[in-house]
Order: structure tokens, then sequence, then C-alpha cells
């Protein structure tokens, strides 16, 4: 396995045979089993596998975490190794960034709901860093997870108006045995904080048993949730959504593919987690 900091580095490894195709995975690091589910469909389905590892400054508002965000680098690179990745990327963010640099990737519409409503900017921070990762590995195939439902639809969107010559590939979610989603935040959890987080993958799993059961009205749904994720007193409601799939509009009938999607402070740290129901 070959870990690489810069950029030029990367394009020597992934041109040196063009035939051989590419699978890749983008993260901040710190992995888990979540990442790991990536890397592993990316090594069934390609001849070489590109991970990196970033945590992308421009993606993190001004009071959120960028320095707490958990890292380990050593850790990572053995997990990596044994998930069978061929190559590192490790950038350092004023190697991605100019100072001069004055470009931004920006995808409307999709931004402008759930996570990007709360997080001004977010988006198009990921964006602009995917791009530029996409621009430099150059791959066939890359694989996100569908823990962040709303970054996935973003990013098809991009690769579709902006003619990226790849495929993105869907991972699902990989959760604890109790069903909480895994990710690199549960760390900031204290043990009642990680008791009390529970209560995301319950209120959706209580949204889709009702939905299941035949409710039909989005709103009831909605209020459902809320009044679940509100009798956990750990927890503070970010935002909770139940909306088309493929657009995120609002809804006002249950029908076809249907989002419930809830951010959640437990404690101060911002949990996400979603669900599919198809009716
Ligand atoms: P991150 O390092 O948090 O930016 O995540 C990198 C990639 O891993 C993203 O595509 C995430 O959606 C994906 N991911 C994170 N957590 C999970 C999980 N629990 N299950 C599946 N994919 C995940």
């Amino acid at each position: 396995m070959k870990v690489v900091k810069e950029i030029s580095e990367v394009r020597e490894f992934t041109k040196q045979d063009r035939e051989k195709t590419v699978g890749f995975v983008p993260t901040m690091g710190y992995l888990h089993q979540g990442h790991l589910a990536l890397l592993e469909q990316a090594r069934e389905e390609n001849d070489i596998v590109v991970l990196s590892i970033f945590v992308n400054p421009t993606q993190f508002g001004p009071d959120e975490d960028y320095e707490d965000y958990p890292r380990d680098l050593e850790r990572d690179l053995e997990l990596a190794r044994s998930a069978g990745v061929d190559l590192v990327f490790t950038p350092k963010a004023d190697k991605m960034y100019s100072d001069n640099a004055a470009t931004k990737v920006e995808v409307t519409g999709l931004t402008g709901k759930l996570c990007g409503a709360s997080r001004d900017g977010h988006f198009s921070g990921v964006c602009t860093v995917v791009s530029k990762l996409f621009n430099i590995v150059n791959p066939t195939r890359a694989y996100f997870g569908q823990k962040d439902y709303q970054q996935v639809l973003v990013i098809k969107r991009m690769v579709e108006d902006l003619n990226f010559d790849l495929d993105i590939v869907t991972v699902p979610i990989v959760r604890e045995e109790d069903g909480l989603a895994i990710s690199s935040r549960n760390k900031y959890l204290n043990q009642a904080e990680r008791k009390a987080a529970l209560v995301l993958f319950e209120s959706l799993q209580r949204g889709k048993e009702l939905i299941v059961g035949g409710e039909r009205k989005a709103k009831v749904i909605e209020q459902e949730l809320i009044s679940n994720i509100e009798a956990e007193p750990l927890a503070e409601i970010d935002y909770v959504a139940v909306v088309d799939a493929s657009s995120l509009k609002d809804i006002d009938k249950i029908r076809g593919e249907v989002l419930l999607a809830l951010a959640v402070y437990i404690g101060e740290t911002r949990l996400i987690d979603n669900l599919i129901v198809e009716v």
C-alpha cells in the first residue's frame, strides 16, 4: 500500500495502467466499519482501490468541529492496509487549496434543505473538494455512504451536470448492533449520550412502522418522529424531514420512495440518520 501527500503522486500512480479500473473512497478519516464497507465494495468491483483521508476545512462552518474532528492516521493506515487499499492520499490543506483559489462548485435546489439549510456553505465545500478529488484520482467508480443521503443525491446531480466520467455507487448504512448509525462523531458521546443517541434510529423505525401500518399523512409521521425525539431529555432536534426521496421536496401523502431523515444534537454532538421507506 502506497501512502502519498502530493497530487502529482496520485496522478502518477493511477496513470500507470490506464486499462485498470479505479475505485475511489473519499473520507475524512478516523475510519470505522462504515468506511470499511465502502472500501470492501470498492475492492470487490475494481482493480485498484484509492482512499483519500482529508478533513476538508471548507465544508465546516465557523462554529463547527473542524479543529476537534477526530484524527488518527496511524490507525487509519493499518485499517486501510487490511482492507486491501492500494493507494492512500492524505493531502495537506494548503496543497488542496492555494491562497489564490477562487472557484467553488455549487449545486442549487437540493442543497437548500435538510443539512444544507442548517449548515450554510457545507455542500459547496463538499462539492468543491469532491470535484477536485475526482479530477486528481480520475476514478472509474466512487463510493459514498447512504448515511449521508443528501450528500449522495447532491454529488450524483453534480456528476451528471458537470459530465464527470464516473459512476457513483451508494453503500447502505452500517449500524452498531443496537442500531446507532456508525459515525466518527460517535466518539464525542459520553455513556449517557451514547444511550440517548439510540433515539435517532428508534424514531425512524417508529415512523416506518406507522407507514407500514397504513398511515399515509407525512405530517403525522413527522410529528411522531418529533414526539419520540423530544421525549429524550439529552436530544435536541436540528431537523426532522419526511420528504420525497429523489427530490427532497415536502410531501403531503406518503407515496413511492420516501426519505425519513433527521439531524439531532445529543448534548453537543450533531448526529444524522435516515431511512428510506417504499410504499
Ligand atoms: P466521512 O469520513 O464521515 O466524511 O465519511 C466518508 C464516507 O463514508 C461518506 O461517503 C459517508 O457517507 C460514509 N459513511 C460514514 N458513515 C457510514 C456508515 N455508518 N455507513 C455507511 N457509510 C458511511
